[in-house]
């Protein structure tokens, strides 16, 4: 902390800087002057603001209690307007002669309200979707109603997924079948000709441009998926050979997700655009240029390659860059400028979702106060400890360190061969805890802090359960340690003085957060404010819209979460468009092939064999029985 936040009094602009929601809020989340944080809904060029805890209220009248994923519609819209636009913009600026479309890729999130909205609002801008197996493709049909909007097929290709998409083209729509593998194309050659349809093809390229982050195996030579040239070449035969060279109309690549540095992105483009001149000179007409996803998000705020979790670009410049890159390579060549498509998921989406928990109770290392004289019957080695922990200062700080670590050790031996008590050794357990406090204190006074106590403010920070679960509600925090901003939603006015990591409620040792967005780069903590009694603390998990939703499995049987999709309107009052009740533990059981209705049973029986055993009665045993039955319809997170 600055010694500016020790002199004047803590304030909403403070919280800001520090939890940096303007670095990673891409202007759709701020805090107000009560210190809530707000969704700011775009509306004609100027935002409508909504506190969160405001909302959350809202939820509760309507009986959906915490955790509940909080999704907010016109952020989707605000998401797709901008990707359009911004695009529109940069084609505009640069006097490019073809188009942008956009294609949602699904499997960033299938929940058919978020996919249904971006087919809805996305209509304006021939905004179309991306499948990677039947059942996306199923989806896809049966969401789009504007036939200008692209449907994009990636993934392995059998008969039924081709003929689906040959249904596709006879209604109209502009179905794409990207090839990925060499075996998928006899296949739509021999479908195309029993149904009679001419089939859009693209191609998927495997290209060498390699990029940063945490996708880094899903570029280069090594890449799982696409075409490496040679295959490329017999699928140009292959199709000239079949007569149907002129339906191969996109070339298609896709470098990784999040991809950092900007470099990359123009890289893989101009490579690319070496492939399309060529296949246009081979005799394809192509028109259609696909570059995947990729587009990142600022999910720590620090706006730079260093992370993985951040980017050095924001949306406006990636559409720049795209449009100049191909632009210049093809009018070399003197080739017409083919529509630009992008598979955008995590840029449309991540922002639009926020999980909502409250905190169930927190439990920290603090030590209670010491005793400020000796003791005669002190053990020799704790009344060492107490002298060391006494005389703890700024100048010998490691070596105080050391010697707090060296007495509370011999201290435990000593309890262990049985000549230390119970009370000396909790007595003096609590002088350790002092000693290792102050020397957290001291340590933002040193000049350079060596890595033993560099890391003592993680072993020593409180921990805070949340009311939630982490392989649930946020599986790449886990799986890939992805990471994104957490913070308070309300008290912000308030100075946060504690710092923190977030258990869940799994009892897992991975079912924790311990990777933060902090104002110097990522931190171990987070800063939280003390709980209060008798009052609720809600903390809310960002930028959560893409991937999480489908990936959260039901680890310890905690099953999905509330969901609450909200709309704000330009006047700031608030439409609860869907609400959606999460699992009850019958859901989660029966997911794992148990039988709710027989469990009952079971149980009843039990019940029965117990009274009769004459160890409860018949009205007990009528409570029990209410009672399990209200269990298995209850939600499976913590209720009060
Ligand atoms: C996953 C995936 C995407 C989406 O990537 P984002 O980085 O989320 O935009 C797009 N296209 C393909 C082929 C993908 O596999």
């Amino acid at each position: 902390m600055t010694d500016s936040s020790n002199t004047s009094p803590w304030s909403p602009r403070k919280s800001a800087e520090l939890y940096g929601i303007d670095e990673w809020g891409g202007g759709y989340f701020g805090i107000d002057d009560d210190g809530d944080v707000v969704v700011k809904a775009p509306h004609n060029g100027h935002h409508t603001a909504v506190s969160i805890p405001q909302v959350i209220q809202g939820l509760q009248q309507r009986g959906l209690d915490m955790p509940v994923l909080l999704r907010v519609e016109n952020l989707i819209d605000g998401r797709i307007s901008a990707l359009n636009d911004s695009f529109a913009e940069a084609i505009g600026a640069c006097g490019y002669q073809g188009e942008y479309r956009g294609a949602f890729p699904i499997k960033v999130n299938q929940q058919s309200h978020v996919v249904a909205e971006i087919a809805r609002f996305g209509e304006r801008y021939n905004h179309g979707l991306e499948a990677g197996s039947k059942a996306e493709l199923m989806i896809a049909m049966s969401s789009l109603s504007n036939r200008e909007s692209l449907i994009i097929c990636n993934g392995y290709k059998d008969a039924e997924f081709i003929d689906l998409g040959l249904q596709a083209r006879r209604l109209g729509f502009k179905c794409f079948f990207v090839v990925e593998t060499l075996a998928e194309v006899p296949i739509i050659i021999e479908r195309s000709r029993e149904l009679g349809v001419d089939p859009l093809i693209g191609v998927r390229l495997k290209l060498s441009t390699k990029v940063e982050g945490h996708w880094a195996e899903d570029s280069g030579d090594r890449s799982l998926f696409g075409l490496s040239t040679i295959q490329l070449v017999s699928v140009i035969d292959t199709l000239r050979d079949a007569g149907l060279l002129h339906c191969l109309q996109l070339l298609h690549f896709h470098l990784g997700s999040q991809i950092p540095n900007i470099r990359s992105i123009r890289a893989g483009v101009l490579e690319a655009c070496r492939y399309y001149i060529d296949l246009v000179e081979e005799g394809a007409p192509l028109g259609y240029i696909d570059l995947g996803g990729g587009l990142a998000i600022d999910y720590d705020g620090t706006g730079s390659t260093v992370s993985g979790y951040s980017r050095n670009y924001g949306i406006k410049e990636y559409c720049v860059d795209v449009v100049e890159a191909i632009q210049e390579s093809l009018d070399a060549h003197d080739i017409a400028h083919p529509t630009i498509v992008t598979e955008s998921g995590r840029a449309t989406v991540a922002h639009t979702a926020v999980l909502l928990f409250n905190v169930l109770d927190v439990s920290n290392f603090d030590p209670a106060p010491t005793p400020s004289e000796l003791s005669e019957e002190w053990h020799e080695q704790v009344t060492n400890l107490w002298h060391i922990v006494n005389k703890i200062t700024l100048e010998g700080l490691h070596e105080s360190y050391n010697d707090v670590l060296y007495y509370r050790d011999q201290v435990r031996e000593a309890f262990h061969r049985g000549d230390v008590s119970l009370r000396m050794r909790a007595l003096a357990e609590n002088l350790c805890l002092a000693g290792l406090q102050k020397i957290i204190s001291l340590l933002p006074q040193m000049k350079r802090i060596p890595q033993e106590l560099e890391v003592l403010p993680q072993q020593l920070a409180d921990i805070y359960y949340g009311n939630f679960s982490v392989f649930q509600s946020l599986p790449d925090a886990w799986a890939i340690s992805q990471v994104f901003p957490v913070m308070p939603i309300h008290r912000l006015d308030e100075e946060p003085t504690r710092q923190a990591i977030i258990a869940d409620l799994t009892c897992d040792c991975d079912g924790k957060l311990s990777k933060f967005a902090g104002p110097e780069g990522e931190s171990s903590t987070v800063s939280l404010h003390p709980l209060k009694e008798g009052e609720e603390y809600y903390l809310g998990v960002f930028l959560v819209g893409a991937y999480q939703e489908t990936l959260g499995d039901l680890h310890n049987l905690f099953g999905d979460t509330n969901v609450a999709s909200v709309r704000i309107n330009a006047d700031g009052t608030l439409d609860f468009v869907h609400e959606l009740h999460g699992d009850s533990v019958a859901d989660v059981l029966s997911y794992v092939e148990y039988d709710p209705q027989a469990m009952f049973k079971e149980f009843r029986k039990t019940a029965e064999q117990a009274v009769r055993d004459g160890r409860i009665s018949v009205s007990e045993r009528q409570q029990m029985l209410s009672a399990f039955t209200e269990s298995l319809r209850g939600y499976t997170y913590f209720e009060r």
